[in-house]
Formats: C-alpha cells, structure tokens, sequence
C-alpha cells in the first residue's frame, strides 16, 4: 500500500473534570488525531496524545504536527509499504519524535488491518479476548475526595487502583487508603518526582504491600533506579525512563526495574511496543499498557496491544466518559461489571470514528496529498 494522503488533526476537547498530576492540571484536553488514506481508498486512524506542552515527553502538539508535515510525510511519499514495521526503517533518519511517528504508525496500522479484513489485536499476536483495566487517580490532595474517588472506582469494576504521588503526598494517601480499602490491588506513580534523597519516602512506602512503585525518579535515568530497586522489595516499574527496546534492555541489565509500563506512543507505535513486550516476555519480565488522556481512538490501540500473552497487570485503559464529555468514536468505551473491557472483532482498530464530533472540537486541520 502507499499513502495517498495524511490529515493532521488538532483536537481540543473539555475535559469532564481537572486532572493533576505532578507536571500540572488540565482542563482541556488538546491532541493530534491522525488520518491516512492510501491509493485504494482505504482509510486508518491514529493518535498521538502529546500534552499541550514538553511536560510528559519532550513533544508538543506543534512540535508534532511539523514533524509529520515537514518529515514523516514527505518521506512517505511514494514509499511503498508493505507492513507497518517498514515504517521504523522508512523514519528512521528522523531521531526522537516518538509520539509523531506512532500517530502515523498507529493510522497506518489500522489502514492496513483493515485492509486485511482483519481486528488489529490479531493482526499483532494478541491472544486475549478481554483486557483487564485499573483506575488512576490523580494528584487529589484531599483524602476525603480521594476515597471517594477510590470507592468509585472499585464499585465500577476497577482490577487495581493507582494513584499519583509527589512530594507532600505520598505516604498518607496510601497509608489511608490501606486503612479503609484493605489489601486491594494499590499502586503509586510518582511521574518523576523524587530523587534518592527520598529514600525514606521509598523505605515506608515498602511497608504497604503496593505491586509496584511507578517511575519514582528522574524521567531519563535508569542509574539511580537500579540503586533504589537494591534498597526497596516493592516492584519499580518504568514508564518515561523506557523510550525504546534499548532503554528496555539497559534497565533490565543494570536492575532498574521489575515491571514496564509501556505507552505504544511513548516508545513510537506498535512496532517498538511489540519489540519491548517480547523482550521482557523472554527475560520474564511483566508489563502492562499505559495510558494519555487517549481520546477513544488512541485507546483503542492500547486495547489491541493489551491483548499480548505477557501483559500481566490491569492496564491504565479508563472508560471514555472518565475524561471527555463526548468521545470521537461511536461506541465509547464502556468497563464491563468484571472491569475488562471486550476486544473488538471487527477489521483494524474496531471502532467507528464520528468525524462530526471530530470537526466540531478541530482547532486546526491539515490535509497533505502525497498522491
Ligand atoms: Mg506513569
């Protein structure tokens, strides 16, 4: 298949209620939904979910939209593709980016499966028909809304319960939590906050039973990691510190980390995801798939990906009515009662784009012929 055309999408929609973690609050949500169409007419959706500033990564909606219309487009044109992984070869004079190339790798993926007639989840390997989700809650700063927003999550259906930590709030949360909620599956995600001056921190919250500590320390670091890991029994799990496969296998040599959280935009797309899941599928290390603020199409590739045999942990997958008013797909994601959600059947990504929705919240829309 060759591309015959990119649409590059600014989409910005209220979010239902503030979210904080240790970067910042948002309000509103802005992201870059991507379509491609190629010279049959089949047509894929992909997402990159950059924040609207270098806070998670150091991408923004700008930064992602020049690159895929100054480079990523440009070289693709004319380029005949014969699977989504040629994309890795195809990109890769342009260094970094990842979330840019996995919103075009993510439309193409879907484009191709569809091609195929064929669910994108068996298109990649996936082997499970459900995917297991948990909740993650933000940095509240109030226990009385942070239980309640605990006891929601559990009556939905929840697998675990996550929670942001940072300086400040950290060990009463999760003290407070164990206190009322028992031994429920409880995970913290510090997002980078700490340094090992902390450790204390660390050393009372491996009294709680947590499954794991989410990247506790500097965003690109494993060094340090694997210094705490020595010190803790409690799982440290990586989410910003693994960019790529090699990232994956330092920290595996070096001891920086137990579980991965792997993000298919973080790491670039699918392929790279994939790369990373059987790499610590071989080492026998766990992961599970985490999540954005995706709007329903960006979640939809976390399905698909959750459905691989070493996904061992529920997976940051919230339902679309958690954040957004209105989703950009027909049918929004809904939990089932057993909080998994059931992996689409039907060919690439499984859901029906409402371009309506789409248009109505677009702040910006660029279309590239490449014909
Ligand atoms: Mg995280």
């Amino acid at each position: 298949m060759k591309v015959s055309e990119i649409r590059i999408i600014h989409y910005r929609a209220p979010l239902r209620e503030a979210f904080t973690t240790s970067f910042g609050t948002m309000k509103v949500r802005d992201t870059v939904l991507i379509m491609v169409r190629d010279d049959e007419g089949y047509t894929g959706w992909g997402e990159a979910p950059v924040d609207n500033g270098p806070w998670y990564n150091p991408e923004t909606i700008n930064t992602v939209i020049h690159v895929i219309k100054d480079y990523i487009a440009p070289a693709l044109k004319g380029k005949e593709i014969r699977h989504p992984c040629v994309l890795r070869g195809i990109l890769s004079r342009i260094r970094g980016h990842n979330m840019a190339k996995a919103g075009v790798e993510f439309a193409i993926w879907d484009m191709y499966a569809k091609r195929h007639g064929e669910p994108l989840y068996r298109m990649i390997g996936g082997v499970k028909r459900k995917v297991e989700a948990g909740l993650s809650i933000g940095v509240i700063g109030d226990i009385d809304k942070l239980l309640r927003s605990v006891a929601l999550g559990l009556d939905k259906g929840y697998r675990r319960i996550k929670i942001k930590i940072k300086p400040g709030w950290d060990i009463l949360p999760v003290k407070t939590i164990r206190r009322e909620y028992g031994d429920i599956p409880l995970q913290v995600d510090a997002n980078a906050a700490y340094t090992l001056h902390d450790h204390r921190v660390f050393e009372e919250l491996d009294k709680y039973g947590l499954l794991m500590i989410e990247q506790p320390l500097h965003y690109d670091d494993l060094y340090m990691h694997s210094i705490l890991q020595k010190t803790i029994k409690t799982p440290i799990c990586l989410d910003e510190s693994i960019k790529n496969i090699y990232d994956a296998m330092a920290g595996h040599s070096l001891g920086s980390y137990k579980v991965i959280n792997i993000k298919p935009a973080r790491v670039g797309g699918v392929c790279e995801t994939l790369a990373i899941h059987w790499y610590a599928s071989q080492h026998g290390i766990p992961v599970w798939i985490g999540g954005l603020l995706e709007t329903g199409i960006g979640r939809a590739f976390q399905v698909a990906v959750a459905t691989l045999s070493n996904v061992k942990y529920p997976n940051d997958i919230s339902e679309s009515n958690r954040f957004y008013i209105e989703d950009v797909i027909e049918t929004p994601w809904r939990l089932g009662k057993d909080g998994t959600y059931i992996v689409p059947e039907k060919p690439g990504i499984g859901v029906e784009v409402r371009e309506d929705v789409i248009i109505r919240h677009a702040e910006k829309v660029l279309s590239i012929s490449l014909g």
